[in-house]
């Protein structure tokens, strides 16, 4: 069990700057995913949490403990790879036998020990079997095996089903949540893809370039999102940014877009930036009273919702209604948003305004 806290941390190679001073804090039994796009610095983030990589600065705390120049032996960390490397030779037993031997346990307990986690993972049934002739998800189990019988403090998995195909994908991230439930350990997960972050996580942290743009639960990140970035990222399809000179008076509380009133953040009034109105496309409504018209660039059928792409005084638009509803291409529509549902962002910063 372990609470795990990342206080400024900062990595450089050389002059590259992998991570930016950042901070949060993963709580004991948390799933916790770290996404972001090819690049921004997760793996760096999780490999410095194991003790492959030290920090160039900042901390990083094990249930209150400094650990941050730590090597990975005392850590007392779990870190499953992308590519599970198993013994070929060796059957699943001595797969998962090995890593207890080597810690000098007593053979007794390796057995018993072993029988334990093979239950957990539902893989009795092979563990006399070589892995040379087990299935994906037979290997898969095998390994993650491997990282549980040592009952580390926690679990850092790096993209590990990123090599599935979609179906086998979804089966396997359905079965890893469910361990994790029943074991309640520490788990701290790295993906580029956000629907598996926002399925599988309790907690996100969304990174990009280096810098965390937000940590949340799923819900706080998909609905109320710090960053245009995060706003972007997460959702498909994602929010619409629809933009408009924002001259707003001074001492104006609210602001008229074509019909719609919204209250402006104390800190824009007065200014005269430029305004970002982000609506996800299921936010968006099609009425024939609105003032506010859209013409219908294309449609696509999803079955129960359709999405309708618009072009917009104020750029292009996406909206997702019920499939039911007719529009065609070339039509003018009039288009609805409800103020509570629209996050309004600074386009100089990109930052959400609150
Ligand atoms: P991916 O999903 O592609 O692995 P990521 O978000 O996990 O992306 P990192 O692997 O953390 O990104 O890498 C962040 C940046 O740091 C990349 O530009 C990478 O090239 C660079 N980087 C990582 N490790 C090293 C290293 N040992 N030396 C130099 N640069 C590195």
């Amino acid at each position: 069990m372990a609470q795990i806290i990342i206080k400024t941390v900062r990595k450089e190679f050389g002059d590259f700057t992998a991570v930016r001073e950042s901070s949060f804090t993963i709580e004991d039994g948390e799933f916790f995913m770290l996404l972001g796009p090819s690049g921004c610095g997760k793996t760096t983030t999780l490999r410095m949490i194991a003790g492959l990589e030290l920090p160039t600065s900042g901390e990083i705390y094990l249930d209150g403990e400094e650990i941050s120049q730590k090597p990975p032996s005392q850590r007392d960390i779990a870190f499953v790879f992308q590519m599970f490397a198993l013994y070929p030779h060796m059957n699943v037993r001595k797969n998962l036998s090995y890593p207890l031997v080597s810690q000098g346990m007593a053979r007794r307990d390796v057995k018993a020990k072993v029988e334990e986690v093979a239950g957990i993972l539902g893989i009795q049934d092979i563990l006399n079997k070589p892995v040379g002739g087990l299935s994906g998800g037979d290997r898969q189990r095998v390994a993650l095996g491997r990282a549980i019988v040592r009952d580390p403090k926690a679990f850092m998995m790096d993209e590990p089903l990123g090599a599935l195909d979609a179906e086998f994908r979804e089966h396997m991230s359905e079965e890893l949540r469910a361990l994790h439930d029943r074991m309640g350990a520490t788990t701290v997960y790295v993906t580029h893809d956000q629907l598996e972050a926002m399925q599988m996580g309790d907690k996100i942290v969304v990174m990009n370039n280096a810098v965390v743009e937000q940590f949340g639960t799923p819900q706080e990140i998909y609905d109320k999102p710090a960053t245009m970035f995060v706003a972007d990222f997460i959702g498909s399809p994602s929010m619409n940014f629809l933009r408009f000179d924002g001259a707003v008076a001074e001492n104006a509380h609210n602001v008229e877009m074509n019909g719609q009133t919204l209250a402006v953040p104390r800190q824009m009034e007065g200014s005269r930036g430029r305004l970002v109105f982000g609506v996800r496309p299921e936010h968006v409504t099609l009425s024939d009273s609105a003032e506010y018209r859209g013409e219908v660039l294309a449609t696509e059928y999803l079955g129960t919702t359709q999405i309708i792409t618009l072009d917009t005084p104020n750029g292009e638009l996406k909206a997702r209604v019920p499939a039911g509803q007719v529009a065609s291409v070339g039509e003018k529509i009039g288009l609805g948003f409800n103020a509570q549902t629209v996050t309004l962002f600074d386009e100089a910063t990109g930052a959400a305004l609150r």
